[in-house]
Order: structure tokens, then C-alpha cells, then sequence
């Protein structure tokens, strides 16, 4: 496609821009503490006002920069269109209108429906609106989440997390391309700073590497990583938060493993729940398979159906990590 840059530069400027402006809305909705879950998706999982608008301005900016690209998003606009949702919907548009000023209430619902994309081994952008939506409720961590995948290859990842605190900026903007390693920019209430180029931590010793995983017990199976924990003599208790802010950590060098270990046989994770953060830690020097060593399978539609749970590290520990898996299930 004529749109495709062989080096990516137009794809990270338009990412960059794209998390950048979203962040500013889930900013502003978390500040003014209205972000209470405004609907309940079928799979009782909560979505709120910023969840669309920051899919409505992500794809509008998208639209702008690359108009024949498909975009895979979390969510849609169909509930918000339902007669008895309509001032849900003014809501939405409203809270749009603030960046996107003038913009109708049709534009913005087609914005939110421009990411509906089944992925597969095409070019597609891949979306998170708000990943971690629990930690946004609870005014904690989450993350704006943008992947161009093509072939099956993530190409570009794009995490703003606006309250993961760099230096005296509450937040901050990861930006990764293959092969051109991973900046992190601060993020303000008037958008992301200067680039600076960030690492992983270069920790070998399995006796003060330092684990991640999330919040709630639903995402990750607490007892099974307490388990790999010992197996690895890790000293230190995981540290739990939100959302691919824990991507974040570990390509800054603040932790070495992030830990997800499926909490039940049949779950599948989201593409867009992994695909930024995957190359935002590979970038920085890290690695991700899933809990089998297994490299992710991008091409299997909206779910990573070829894959089960979720290992990242630093990249040094990594073997380490999937060995002591195997130990702890081995009969
Ligand atoms: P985290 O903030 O890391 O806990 O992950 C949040 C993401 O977990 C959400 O975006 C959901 O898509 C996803 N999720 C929902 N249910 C599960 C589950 N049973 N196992 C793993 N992830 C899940
Ligand atoms: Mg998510």
C-alpha cells in the first residue's frame, strides 16, 4: 500500500500523536473523577466515557494520517447508538468535541466504528483505548495502547501511561519501532516532552529480579506466580499493577519479569491487550513468549488463540522464567 513507510517514521509520528491526544482525554475524565463505569460489557468487564473517546480520537487521527488503513479496536459503538443509551453517547461526543472541536456526533460514532478489524496476516492497527479500565476507575495505572502489526510482525508499539510517573511528570509515552529501539517521552498535562532512549535492566541474579503482574486475580494466576517466585528464589514480593504500564516498568529497567499465567484452561488474550508492549519490551532488550516459551502468533484474529498466558522479561532471565514454569507444573 502507498501509505506503507519503509521505515516506519510516519507510523511513529502518527502513534505518537495518536496515544498523546487520547491520554489528554483520559486525563481530563479521570481529574474531574466522572471515569465511574458508564456501561458493562457481556463480559462483565466495565467500560466508561473515556474508553470511547479515547478510541473515537485515536481512530480520528489515524483516519487523518493513514485512511485506507484497518484499525482492530476494543470497542464499538453499537451499545452507545441504543435509544437508551443516548446521554451516554452525548457524553462521549461531547468529551470528544473538547479536542475534536465541531466534530458531529455521527463523525465521532464513525470514528469509534472505524476499528473494527478482525486482524489476521494483513497490515492493521491494533487498539486499546483504555487498557487496565479497572485501574483507571481506582485512579491507578493504565495505558493507551496502539500496535501497527503487519504480516503477523508488530511492527510499531505506542503505551502512553499517564500515571506512570518519570522525573516530576505524572506520566509517561513509550514509542518503539523494530529495530529502532524505544524512546520514552514525559507526559504532562500539555502533552509528551523531549525522547529519551530507555533499556532494560541488565540483572542476571534470580535471587533480586524483581516481578510484575496485575492487580486483579482475574487477569493472572496470583498463586501459580507466588509458586515461580520460589522456584526462582526471587527475594522480593511482585509488584502489582495495572494494565501494559507493566510493559513500561520493565523496558524502563524497574522490574525484570512480568508474570501472567493464564487463570483458567480456555482463556485467550486480546491481541490489543499485548501487542504494543511486545514491541515496546523488545525494543528495550527483553523478550516475550507466552507461559510455554512460545513466541506470540499475531495472526489469529481479535485473540491470541495459538498462545496461552503471558512471560516478559528483561530478556537475561528469560529461560530461567520458563524453566521454573515447567518445574511448577510438572507432576
Ligand atoms: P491487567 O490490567 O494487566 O490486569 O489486564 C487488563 C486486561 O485483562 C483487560 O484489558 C482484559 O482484556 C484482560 N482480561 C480480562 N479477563 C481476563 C482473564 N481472565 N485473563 C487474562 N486477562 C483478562
Ligand atoms: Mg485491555
Amino acid at each position: 500500500m502507498s501509505t506503507e513507510g519503509a521505515n516506519y517514521e510516519r507510523e511513529r509520528a502518527a502513534a505518537v500523536e495518536a496515544v498523546a491526544e487520547a491520554a489528554l482525554l483520559c486525563q481530563r475524565v479521570q481529574a474531574r473523577k466522572v471515569a465511574g463505569a458508564a456501561l458493562t460489557k457481556g463480559d462483565k468487564s466495565p467500560v466508561t466515557i473515556a474508553d470511547f473517546g479515547s478510541q473515537a480520537l485515536v481512530c480520528r487521527t489515524l483516519a487523518r494520517h493513514f485512511p485506507h488503513d484497518a484499525v482492530m479496536g476494543e470497542e464499538g459503538s453499537a451499545e452507545l447508538r441504543e435509544a437508551g443509551h443516548a446521554a451516554l453517547a452525548r457524553e462521549v461526543c461531547d468529551e470528544v468535541r473538547v479536542q475534536a472541536s465541531g466534530a458531529s456526533d455521527a463523525e465521532v460514532l464513525g470514528w469509534i466504528d472505524r476499528a473494527q478489524s478482525e486482524g489476521g496476516h494483513g497490515r492493521f492497527w491494533c487498539l486499546d483505548p483504555i487498557d487496565g479500565t479497572k485501574g483507571f476507575l481506582r485512579g491507578e495505572q493504565y495505558a493507551v495502547a496502539l500496535a501497527l502489526i503487519d504480516r503477523g510482525v508488530v511492527e510499531v508499539g505506542a503505551l502512553a501511561c499517564p500515571n506512570l510517573a518519570v522525573g516530576s511528570a505524572p506520566g509517561c509515552l513509550l514509542i518503539a519501532v523494530r529495530g529502532k529501539g524505544v524512546q520514552l517521552l514525559p507526559l504532562g498535562a500539555n502533552g509528551p516532552g523531549a525522547p529519551q532512549p530507555v533499556r532494560a535492566s541488565s540483572c542476571r541474579e534470580r535471587t533480586t529480579a524483581r516481578i510484575v503482574e496485575s492487580v486483579e486475580a482475574a487477569h493472572g494466576d496470583h498463586g501459580g506466580h507466588e509458586r515461580v517466585r520460589a522456584a526462582l528464589g526471587c527475594a522480593a514480593p511482585p509488584v502489582r499493577l495495572d494494565s501494559q504500564a507493566k510493559y513500561a516498568v520493565l523496558a524502563r529497567g524497574d522490574g525484570e519479569i512480568y508474570l501472567r499465567l493464564p487463570t483458567s484452561a480456555d482463556y485467550r488474550e486480546n491481541l490489543w491487550d499485548q501487542a504494543a508492549g511486545v514491541r515496546v519490551i523488545e525494543e528495550a532488550g527483553g523478550r516475550v513468549t507466552d507461559c510455554d516459551g512460545r513466541p506470540l502468533d499475531f495472526t489469529t484474529g481479535r485473540k491470541l488463540t495459538r498462545n496461552q498466558g503471558i512471560v516478559a522479561t528483561n530478556g537475561l532471565l528469560h529461560e530461567a522464567v520458563i524453566a521454573a514454569i515447567r518445574s511448577i507444573r510438572a507432576p
